[in-house]
């Protein structure tokens, strides 16, 4: 770290010399972070974490695609470069990071073996920040004749240049009359409204208004080098470091096209064939292994999410909400304690790896909650978005999706849902009651200790299960009573009927009424983990087992605890015979692959 401020704090002066310096970056970061030192601080915790990713040294391998805009900036129609000249601007980013450059062949023996391909390739970007299609390519007319170093201008439509494009999903190019520089770059971490590369119209791409001796694109080479924070391979001082090992240490930067070997400091030869050297274009041919891999931790650790930029697709996001999950619309919710729980679709034909999910209780200010994953085209996913406590009563709830991938939603008509729901004090009980054929002649109430009605239905539906969720205080003992008017219960004359409470079921056969003591139902309901249905129950002898899963044995017991039979069906839906034990109660232990069962079952 030593050399790191020498690195930020030496002046190029030599270069100014030069009328039109070669390159402004350096320069513009020293200005910057005199104004503004917070700047130097990040830049310490930038290079620590930099150089703790290359330790740990994890993703050289990694191929990494950063999309590209290219705004081009003019005045005169020579500097409206054309297409085919952009696009060989981007050929040259290509092939020089991916070391498919045509001269590769011309990098000295005594670098080849470090000489690397970045596994970092460019793409035009094919949506704007505002999801519609793009060309990559943006053209601005400005009455601005020409542009300066470190010219705020370029970064804003209103001063006569063009608004940066969002530079975490971009990598901004910009292309205009740059005079006294052949351009410049900003190093990641300052401001994002500035954070891209101008370059002069004369100094890129490899055709139309392209000048020698940089006429082969390596400039955006060099400047997309120092946006990825990369250094001067001279490290701008006498004989100081770049930050990368295996670049030698160089006295100063060199000019034109040097003979190899050119040693200086203490090395056997200047590696003037690097791109972030000042030489000719076609005496630059290399980035380094050790380049590389700062390039590669800068992508992991301050350009995070440029790679999974989806700016290069077509706009293709739609994703909806099709059902809130928890609360669902007009349910009873017991209890205060509200884990609001959506289930959002992706409409689109590609996945969907981010989105934000906003809600609101009762038009209070919504809560946002940022979603990150894999959701696959044409598929659901259940996201748990917030917890919330309410007081009993009717509650409004809206949730909204908002910026799938980062971009805007094609289709905002299926982004939001309005539900009702209520919270009740108290434990959840649900209900089931099968009638049998006639179903009017059911009704069914519950009293609390003291006999009072708390709840009471008479409207039962014939030859259907008819549900009944209901929040029941805790520390009061409930009876339930099941009526028939007629006498013959649920079951099983006309119609096989029965009741059931959570995950208990008890048999439709009845007389004028069957009467449940809630308070011991309810207390054994939460273990059964099958969610096993056995009944009739009471049986007069053959009783019926359902579960979720497969039934592996049964073992049937008496109250005292004594195995009388067993049996091993191997299935889910199955029956038992039990005519030969006498009338009484017996405990039915159901094991399956997902454990074990007990079930109180009364033969009579
Ligand atoms: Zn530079």
């Amino acid at each position: 770290m030593k050399n790191l401020f020498h690195i930020l704090f030496f002046v190029s002066i030599s270069c100014l010399a030069f009328g039109q310096i070669k390159c402004g970056t350096n320069l513009l970061w020293e200005i910057e972070s005199a104004q503004n030192p917070e700047l130097i601080q990040k830049r310490m915790e930038m290079e620590e974490a930099i150089s703790s990713f290359i330790k740990r040294r994890n993703s050289v391998n990694t191929e990494y695609t950063i999309p590209v805009v290219f705004h081009i900036l003019y005045n005169q129609s020579q500097e409206q470069i054309s297409n085919a000249q952009v696009l060989s601007q981007l050929q040259v980013l290509n092939d020089d990071f991916t070391r498919n450059n045509a001269d590769a062949n011309n990098t000295p023996s005594s670098f080849s073996s470090i000489a690397a391909d970045t596994k970092i390739n460019f793409c035009l970007a094919k949506r704007d920040p505002q999801n519609d299609t793009t060309s990559g390519i943006t053209y601005t007319n400005t009455e601005v004749t020409s542009f300066s170093l470190y010219d705020i201008r370029v970064f804003s439509d209103s001063l006569g240049g063009k608004d940066i494009w969002d530079p975490s999903k971009y990598l901004n190019i910009y292309v205009c009359n740059l005079t006294n520089a052949l351009g410049f770059s900003s190093f990641p971490g300052g401001n994002s409204f500035k954070d891209g590369v101008v370059i002069d119209y004369q100094n890129f791409g490899t055709n139309g208004t392209v000048n020698p001796p940089y006429n082969l694109g390596r400039t955006a080479t060099h400047e997309v080098g120092h946006w990825f924070n990369l250094f001067h391979i001279w490290g701008n001082g006498n004989c100081s470091s770049d930050m990368v090992d295996d670049t030698p240490t160089q006295e100063t930067e060199n000019y034109g096209c040097i003979v190899h070997p050119s040693p200086s400091c203490t090395n056997n030869g200047d590696m003037f064939q690097n791109y972030m050297d000042y030489s000719n274009d076609d005496c630059m041919n290399l980035f380094t292994e050790g380049q590389k891999e700062r390039m590669h931790a800068t992508i992991n650790t301050e350009r995070t999410e440029i790679a999974n930029s989806y700016a290069c697709s077509l706009p293709f996001e739609d994703i909806g909400i099709i059902e809130n999950i928890f609360p669902s619309e007009n349910q009873i919710v017991c209890g205060s304690d509200l884990n609001i729980t959506t289930s959002v679709f992706n409409f689109s034909n590609n996945n969907i790896s981010r989105l934000n999910l906003y809600y609101s209780v009762d038009s209070q200010p919504f809560q946002q909650f940022v979603w990150n994953g894999d959701l696959l085209a044409n598929s659901s996913q259940e996201i748990l978005i917030g917890n919330e406590f309410l007081t009993p009563g009717v509650h409004q709830l809206t949730i909204y999706t908002d910026l799938p991938n980062g971009f805007r939603d094609l289709n905002p008509s299926n982004d939001t849902i309005n539900i009702e729901f209520e919270i009740k004090d108290g434990n959840e009980i649900n209900l089931a009651i099968q009638s049998d054929n006639y179903g009017e002649e059911i009704s069914w109430q519950i009293t609390d200790e003291v006999g009072e009605i708390q709840f009471e239905e008479n409207n039962i539906s014939s030859n259907q299960e008819n549900t009944f969720q209901l929040c029941l205080d805790n520390d009061i003992c409930y009876t339930l009573t099941i009526f028939d008017q007629e006498n013959d219960g649920i079951c099983c004359d006309f119609g096989n009927g029965y009741v059931q409470v959570n995950n208990q079921y008890f048999s439709g056969e009845y007389n004028d009424e069957l009467q449940l003591d809630l308070c011991q139902i309810v207390s054994v309901e939460n273990i059964d983990l099958n969610n096993i249905k056995v009944f009739p129950n009471p049986s007069l002898g053959t009783v019926y087992i359902q579960s979720n899963n497969i039934v592996n044995s049964i073992s049937v017991y008496n109250i005292q605890g004594k195995l009388l039979k067993t049996h091993s069906p191997n299935s889910s839906d199955i029956n038992i015979n039990l005519e030969s034990l006498e009338k009484g109660l017996y405990l039915l232990q159901l094991n399956t692959n997902k454990g074990s069962s007990i079930k109180k079952i009364i033969l009579k």
